[in-house]
């Protein structure tokens, strides 16, 4: 099996493959329905919150969409804070959907710099909301949450809406301790399932700001989600087979009673990669590593190096799949993820492999072409 170094889908365990092989069962009937409560149970542990957290079938684009079109109504004014492409992709959900957007941007290799968000929501009050990426996977960066909280919520008491889609499940969110209004994320990410569910909680003032938003919605509409869930069930047929995979996966994570050591698991692999990576000469997009990411790292390429190359020769020689870069770094960086199912031998795979191919691909940049 190849080793898929992605930054999700990540490989899927053995024992959440077999979970999902389940026959078929009825998704309005008993066992479903305490299928359903037990994820959402165990999704509010990790999302350390006392909302509801809804289970969509869809990508986490999806659950970005549910967080705008919920909460936000045409030509509200809104800050999209992006250091990244993620990060610009919840700014054009919103502006796509009528949104007054402001953008903030910040350079490649940052954080959001909480001083600059706060002179923008001084310059303009008449700003409702606040959209963040939590873990920046185009770049490798983990914002200070905490942090933007304090100035987003605790000085201007906006309402936030996080994508933490390659952040939750490998590294720590506190919804309610920071004051997040909408929390998403999705399947294949830190919670190791194949792709195709999305997550998303809403605070009380979420659900306050969902009465008056006048976005058009019909298949993301958490208020249908929010009446299903009561019955034990989802709005539209769900996928069944996903939520027996997420089921597992969840009960597997929350075996320990919370998921510290799962975090701590994944600051020491992501630790240990970054180490690695710059014994090998590479310069890492994150500037600082205190905000370096722990479920993923980007390198720029050496000098001569072309992506498609080196992932290439990753791919066919070494049954590695390594990511290629996003957005403004696209061909300048690759990147390689460690969230969810990850072992250190891994990583070790990885950088044994990039120890021997890009002495090579060095050799071969300097060759005229043919
Ligand atoms: N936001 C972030 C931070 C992501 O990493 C991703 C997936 N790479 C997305 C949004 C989009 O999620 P999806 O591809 O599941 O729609």
């Amino acid at each position: 099996m190849a080793n898929l170094r992605l930054p999700g889908p990540t490989p899927v365990p053995d024992d959440v493959v077999k979970a999902m092989s389940k026959p078929m069962i009825d998704h309005r009937g008993a066992e479903f329905a305490g299928i359903l409560r037990r994820v959402t149970e165990n999704l509010k542990k990790a999302f350390e919150t006392k909302n509801d957290v809804f289970v969509l079938t869809s990508s986490g684009t999806g659950a970005m969409e549910a967080a705008v079109v919920n909460t936000l109504s045409v030509g509200e004014p809104v800050l999209a804070v992006s250091i990244g492409n993620f990060g610009d992709r919840f700014g054009k959900i919103a502006q796509t959907y009528g949104a007054k957007v402001t953008n903030l941007k910040f350079p490649e290799g940052e954080i959001s710099d909480v001083a600059k968000i706060r002179e923008a929501l001084r310059k303009d009050p008449s700003i409702t909301s606040v959209l963040v990426t939590h873990n920046e996977t185009s770049t490798g960066i983990t914002n200070d949450l905490e942090a933007i909280s304090k100035v987003v919520k605790g000085e201007f008491d906006k309402l936030f809406l996080v994508d933490a889609i390659s952040s939750l499940g490998s590294i720590r969110l506190a919804m309610d301790a920071w004051g997040i209004d909408v929390a998403a994320s999705a399947s294949q990410k830190g919670w190791a399932c194949p792709p195709g569910l999305a997550m998303i909680a809403m605070s009380p003032r979420a659900w306050e700001a969902a009465k008056k938003a006048n976005m058009p919605k019909f298949y993301f509409d958490l208020t249908e989600a929010k009446k299903s869930l009561e019955k034990g069930q989802t709005p539209w047929t769900p996928a069944v087979g996903l939520l027996y995979g997420l089921d597992h996966a969840l009960r597997n994570m929350l075996a320990k009673g919370d998921m510290r050591a799962t975090y701590d698991f994944h600051a020491e692999i992501a630790g240990y990669t970054r180490d690695r990576l710059r014994q090998l000469g590479l310069r890492l997009v994150a500037k600082d590593m205190k905000y370096a990411s722990n479920t993923v790292t980007a390198a720029y390429l050496p000098d001569g190096v072309r992506d498609s190359a080196l992932l290439n020769t990753l791919r066919d020689e070494y049954d590695i799949i390594a990511a290629e870069g996003r957005g403004v770094l696209a061909g300048k960086v690759f990147r390689i993820g460690h969230m969810g199912y990850v072992t250190k031998a891994d990583i070790d795979d990885v950088i044994q492999a990039l120890e021997k191919a890009l002495p090579k691909l060095k050799q071969g940049a300097g060759a005229p072409a043919r």
